[in-house]
């Protein structure tokens, strides 16, 4: 018997664990639970367990619709917040057909494809992502908007404020589920936080960013709060990204790193930025996939809104972020695009799709970005080759339907669905008269 499997049935009898739940993830990004008792644990490693697919978004089609959930036993974990009495763990899935085949529409089974690819390349990828979001008074607002909890800003420190509490009881818990957290702040906008968590492999980032969202959303019930990670959820306030840093190691050295080049950024590193810049767009509908990503990525605040790099440049999509002489290990990029609500699998497997096609193909990577490019004129932008990221989520949609790299990486069937599901967001939207329409035009017009 496996040594994992193993050790998964001995917690289980140890600890008393009445419930495990199985935990997967639907094309969007929402996170699937089943719960299973401890005597179904070992058929469930054994052969799966059975599920209808075309119950949840973009798994299957109807006339296919039998899935197995066979649990990973790396992603074992009893869960802090349902207490000591009649415990309940979790492990992530990975999704397959009855006759045993990879789902194609699983998502963590395309982050794994892409891996797979970096893998053959010589690659590790990976990410630390920095999980920015929103507490409200509520879910329930009036026509002032939503009610944040606080009136705070960057790095405030606010005694006896709601969100000490709240950072500190959601980074025991993601501790308790060995998630390490790097840091924790208040960010920009009021009720805005944001939790660092510790550089892993992409697929561990994104198991633990699907963890985070449930323990915030956890804590945020307990405490009387309500917790968003909608890309913007305030009009004049800063939205909420999820920036990563990237890094790709050969074993044991950081393939980004050489000593004594600017930044002590190898060619790789500069090929990879190449590609994530040239990619961008083509990715954004998924990295960016509601129609509210689109009003984060306009206005400022530190969210990108056109393709450009740079080094201390904080309006940059791509930045390389300050490093420490010898220390090069940690040499690494930030992309800055993606936001907080976007399906972490899917996303982390384009970015590191687009980097890698920058190193196969040896893209050039463009000049430096050394002016707040928001200070410069449209037509001074053109001229400097700076593109605009896609202004909406249509816009987005027909980049990236058009893109190879993304067909290729999500696989058909991911790839159709978001189009189609994501289409009938845009058209859904595209009807809607707005407030801000009824306020500028109804009195005139
Ligand atoms: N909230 C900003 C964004 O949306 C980032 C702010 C920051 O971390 N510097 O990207
Ligand atoms: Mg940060
Ligand atoms: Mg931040
Ligand atoms: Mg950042």
């Amino acid at each position: 018997m496996d040594k994992q499997r193993d050790f998964v049935l001995r917690t289980i009898e140890e600890r008393g664990v009445k419930f495990i739940r199985l935990w997967f993830t639907d094309v969007i990004g929402t996170l699937k639970s089943v719960a299973i008792a401890p005597a179904e644990v070992e058929g469930a490693f054994a052969e799966g367990i059975g599920f209808d697919g075309s119950a949840i978004e973009g798994l299957t089609r109807s006339f296919e619709s039998d899935l197995l959930a066979q649990p990973d036993p790396s992603t074992f974990q009893i869960l802090p917040w349902r207490g000591e009495i009649d415990p309940t763990a979790r492990m992530f899935c990975d999704l397959t057909t009855p006759d045993g085949r990879p789902a194609v529409s699983d998502p963590r089974h395309v982050l794994r494809r892409a891996l797979a690819k970096a893998a053959d390349a010589g690659f590790t990828f990976y990410t630390h992502p920095e999980i920015e979001f929103y507490l409200l008074k509520s879910a329930q607002f009036g026509p002032e908007g939503p009610v944040p909890v606080d009136n705070a800003g960057y790095f405030d420190n606010v005694p006896g404020g709601t969100a000490h509490d709240f950072r500190r009881r959601s980074v025991r818990m993601l501790e308790d589920l060995g998630i390490s957290v790097e840091y924790s702040h208040h960010e920009g906008g009021p009720g805005q936080n944001e939790i660092d968590l510790r550089y892993a492999d992409a697929l561990t980032t994104a198991d633990n960013i699907m963890t985070f969202r449930t323990v915030v959303k956890e804590v945020a019930i307990e405490q009387g709060v309500y917790a968003t990670f909608m890309p913007k959820p305030l009009s004049d306030q800063p939205g909420s990204g999820m920036h990563t840093h990237l890094s790709l190691f050969e074993g044991d050295t950081n393939a980004f790193y050489q000593a004594g080049a600017e930044y002590q950024l190898s060619i790789t590193g500069r090929r990879f930025i190449a590609g994530l810049l040239r990619h961008a767009n083509e990715i954004a509908a998924v990295t960016n996939q509601f129609v509210n990503s689109y009003k984060r990525l306009w206005g400022g605040d530190e969210a990108p809104s056109f393709v450009t790099w740079g080094h201390n440049n904080r309006s940059a999509l791509v930045r390389v972020p300050m490093y420490k002489p010898n220390k090069g290990q940690s040499t690494r990029v930030e992309y800055r695009a993606i936001d907080s609500a976007t399906n972490p699998y899917l996303a982390y497997a384009l970015m590191l799709a687009a980097g890698l096609k920058g190193i196969e193909e040896e893209y050039e990577l463009p000049r430096e970005a050394e002016d707040n490019v928001w200070s410069l004129t449209g037509s001074e932008r053109r001229a400097l080759g700076y593109t605009s990221l896609p202004a909406s989520l249509d816009h987005a949609l027909e980049l990236m339907e058009d893109s190879e790299l993304v067909a290729e990486t999500l696989g058909e069937q991911v790839f159709n669905y978001v189009l189609l599901n994501k289409r009938k967001e845009w058209e859904a939207y595209r009807g809607q008269v707005t407030p801000f329409e009824l306020k500028s035009n109804l009195g005139l017009l």
